[in-house]
């Protein structure tokens, strides 16, 4: 029997990038605020420590940062024909664990979305008719570009993301992504000092008629006091940062950017190694009274709130979702249900890997975010009437790091070990530029998340099942960038290279990107979307469910600048919006 505990203003679930926004943003609006979170507390200068994080084989290899399977397994299948099986280790995405969760270990590659992804069914039927978009299930988001744009500001000014504007209010900027939407005001800090690779590969791209731009990074490119006050110290170029934690204060994160100033409020409390188990509905069945939750040490809780917000990472958020009987589960052989519809992925796999026996490159100097890239192939940037596929891809050239065990670069037809890999790892490392490629992907019927009939968690509930596959539209669109890709690798005259192939056949064990869409989608119809335009559920009007999971279908970016926009997009509806009349924000 669970204890039943004081009833609090509000309830998060998760304390990591959107827990924190939302944390911060409702206790600044007077609110009391509880989060619970399963991992342990993580904080910079005792868990971060600039002493030991440099740890390649405990913190990237071994993933001691991130959530392990048998707290919370996943099953995977390719198609509904397959029996799903559990993944018995985290391979393709890794989600986080602990304080701060998945934005702790992140790169920061900080996008906005553009607004033709906001809209994108409306606007590419208006651009291409109905017909292009045929096996597709395109939704549009709900908030404008002027509603949401002010959101991706906030979270830009929190970080401190280094980077070159390319649209201020409608203005093209020389240097920076012309095809970006506009923005209000220049990034808070300048682009970071670009390596030898990327210099090239900017160059280059110039000369061929593109617009190459540098990466928004939230790497620091200089010391900056962000916008709660918070300072943080400038980029040391270290290469530990997918995968670790940064000690030196220079990659935004909870912990450097909103948790020094939301822990010492009184009206904030964390309870952390604390698992959510199931939110418990009113008997009206449309409102949420509580949720239960469970210790390290066993005990059960009952934690009442007026308002619940799920910010566990999108898959978890679905899952709960799931567990707590709340919405209609999408059912992908009618195409009925809410609840699971629209999962999607990132597609990529079709990068270039290219060797200049003459240059050194020194990859042990790198970050996160750091490099250039272009979009002249992203979204709808170039025109797709004469193509088979419709969205895109963004096209990069990075150097996140050249660490001693994982990046071993070796010519095509090296032997995978022995004397020979020996020499060839030497001579090569070094010498290697990448160019890589991260897609968009779109919504197909066939593609969703349920509860597995046959696995279940150490508490005895089912686990997530993540029925994907890479739809054609998207193989096609990838293998259409990746021959792009491949032409520029050629113009920059390598001693030799190599182009991946995209593939159909989404294996989970291969890291491929934290990037997991959908399952819990925002729009403006409720028998096609679990939340409203403010993320609001539909069927239980005070619980809001922040999170990936949240977007109709992905774009050709890394998610998070999104993701973080909408948490304080939900914040200000809250704030504004709920608090001043509970209940349904949009009527069904
Ligand atoms: C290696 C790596 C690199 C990445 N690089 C980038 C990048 O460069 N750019 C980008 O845009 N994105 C990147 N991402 C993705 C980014 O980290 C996520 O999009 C972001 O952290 C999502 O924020 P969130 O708040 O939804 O989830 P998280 O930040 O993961 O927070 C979720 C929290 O909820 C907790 N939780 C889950 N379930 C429960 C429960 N039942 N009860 C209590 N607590 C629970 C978790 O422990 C976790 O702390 C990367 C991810 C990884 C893993
Ligand atoms: S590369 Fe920069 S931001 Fe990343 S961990 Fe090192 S110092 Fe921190």
């Amino acid at each position: 029997m669970a204890r039943m505990l004081p009833k609090k203003d509000v309830v998060i679930m998760g304390l990591g990038w959107t827990g924190s926004v939302l944390g911060e943003q409702l206790t600044a609006a007077g609110l009391n605020v509880v989060a619970i979170e399963r991992g342990p507390w993580r904080d910079t200068a005792t868990d971060f420590n600039v002493g030991y994080m440099q740890d390649e084989l405990r913190y990237a290899i071994r993933k001691d940062l991130f959530l392990s399977p048998s707290i919370e397994a996943m099953t995977m299948r390719n198609s509904l024909a397959q029996t799903a099986l559990p993944m018995r280790d985290y391979g393709s995405f890794l989600p986080g664990h602990g304080v701060g969760g998945a934005g702790v270990h992140w790169n920061g590659h900080t996008w906005r979305f553009w607004e033709s992804d906001f809209q994108i069914k409306t606007h590419l039927t208006q651009r291409y008719g109905a017909a292009k978009l045929k096996n597709l299930q395109l939704q549009d988001w709900g908030p404008t570009w002027s509603e949401i744009e002010p959101s991706f500001d906030k979270f830009e000014y929190l970080c401190g993301v280094s980077g070159k504007a390319g649209n201020l209010k409608g203005q093209t900027q020389p240097g920076g992504n012309p095809f970006e939407s506009a923005r209000s005001r220049e990034y808070p800090n300048p682009p970071m000092r670009m390596p030898y690779a990327s210099t090239l590969f900017g160059e280059k791209m110039k000369e061929m008629g593109y617009h190459p731009f540098p990466l928004p990074s939230s790497n620091m490119s200089q010391s900056y006091v962000n916008s709660l006050g918070v300072r943080m110290g400038e980029c040391s170029y270290c290469g530990f940062c997918e995968r670790f934690a940064c000690g030196n204060y220079s990659k935004a994160s909870a912990q450097t950017t909103i948790l020094p100033v939301l822990m010492k409020k009184p009206n904030f409390e964390l309870r952390t190694e604390s698992e959510v188990l199931k939110i418990n509905l009113r008997r009206d069945g449309k409102t949420a009274k509580s949720v239960t939750y469970i210790d390290r040490d066993g005990h059960e809780f009952e934690q009442p709130g007026d308002l619940i917000i799920l910010c566990g990472y999108g898959l978890m958020n679905v899952r709960m979702l799931l567990l707590s009987g709340i919405g209609k589960p999408y059912d992908p052989k009618t195409g009925e249900g809410v609840v699971g519809r629209n999962y999607c992925y990132q597609t990529g796999g079709g990068g270039a890997q290219l060797i200049f026996k003459d240059r050194q490159f020194n990859p042990f100097i790198g970050s996160g975010a750091l490099g250039m890239a272009l979009h002249d192939f992203n979204g709808d940037a170039f025109d797709h009437s004469k193509l088979d596929f419709v969205g895109g891809s963004g096209i990069a050239c990075g150097q996140s790091n050249g660490r001693p065990i994982a990046s071993r670069p070796t010519p095509p037809g090296t032997p995978r070990w022995g004397a020979q890999w020996k020499k060839a790892t030497g001579e090569t490392y070094g010498r290697v530029l990448g160019i890589g490629g991260q897609g968009s992907s779109y919504a197909v019927r066939e593609n969703y998340l349920d509860l597995d009939p046959t696995y279940k968690d150490r508490h005895g509930r089912p686990l997530l099942r993540i029925t994907f596959d890479f739809p054609d539209n998207d193989t096609r669109m990838q293998n259409y960038v990746t021959g792009q890709i491949a032409k520029i690798a050629k113009a920059m005259n390598p001693s030799s290279m190599t182009v991946g192939q995209a593939r159909k056949g989404w294996n989970a064990v291969p890291y491929q990107s934290t990037h997991n869409t959908g399952g819990a989608i925002m729009g403006a119809d409720p028998t096609r979307s679990a939340l409203n335009r403010y993320l609001q559920s539909w069927d239980v009007s005070n619980l809001f469910v922040t999170g990936a999971s949240a977007f109709p279908q992905n774009a050709g970016m890394n998610p998070t600048g999104t993701v973080a926009a909408l948490a304080f997009w939900a914040a200000e509806a809250i704030r504004e919006r709920y608090l001043k009349h509970p209940g349904p924000l949009v009527p069904a």
